[in-house]
């Protein structure tokens, strides 16, 4: 495993933590880290909220890469509750495609870090509505 992936993995577990905010809002059960083009790393954690309200941990990681100015995504990696496993979820591919039409089957996601398992998007939505 590459140093990059270790650093994201660092980066998503500090954020890491489950956290009662308040009787309707809770977070941090899944963080995420993405990789942008540039080389920088940014994070999010899942919130989660009555009223489907919340967001996963790796869409938040990506309004935070597009807050900061960047748009273009090279590696995902989340830690779910059962430790660093998991594919993201429809809305989080669905976002990445939008982000990136054309280019987004290249982006790089870690499907199982104790393995070291890594797929491409464009391997999980084989077949998705935009090219
Ligand atoms: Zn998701």
């Amino acid at each position: 495993m590459d140093q990059t992936w270790i650093d994201m993995y660092e980066a998503a577990k500090a954020v890491r933590g489950h956290k009662v905010i308040s009787d309707y809002v809770t977070a941090g059960e899944v963080s995420a880290a993405i990789l942008s083009k540039s080389g920088k790393i940014y994070t999010g954690v899942c919130i989660d909220t009555c009223s489907t309200l919340g967001i996963c941990a790796e869409r938040n990681a990506i309004f935070n890469m597009i807050t900061n100015g960047e748009y273009e995504i090279a590696r995902v990696l989340c830690i779910s509750p059962n430790e660093g496993k998991g594919a993201p979820c429809g809305a989080c591919r669905e976002l990445m495609v939008q982000l990136m039409p054309g280019k987004y089957k290249d982006i790089e996601i870690m499907i199982n870090y104790k393995t070291d398992r890594v797929m491409k998007l464009g391997e999980l939505t084989p077949e998705w509505w935009i090219d």
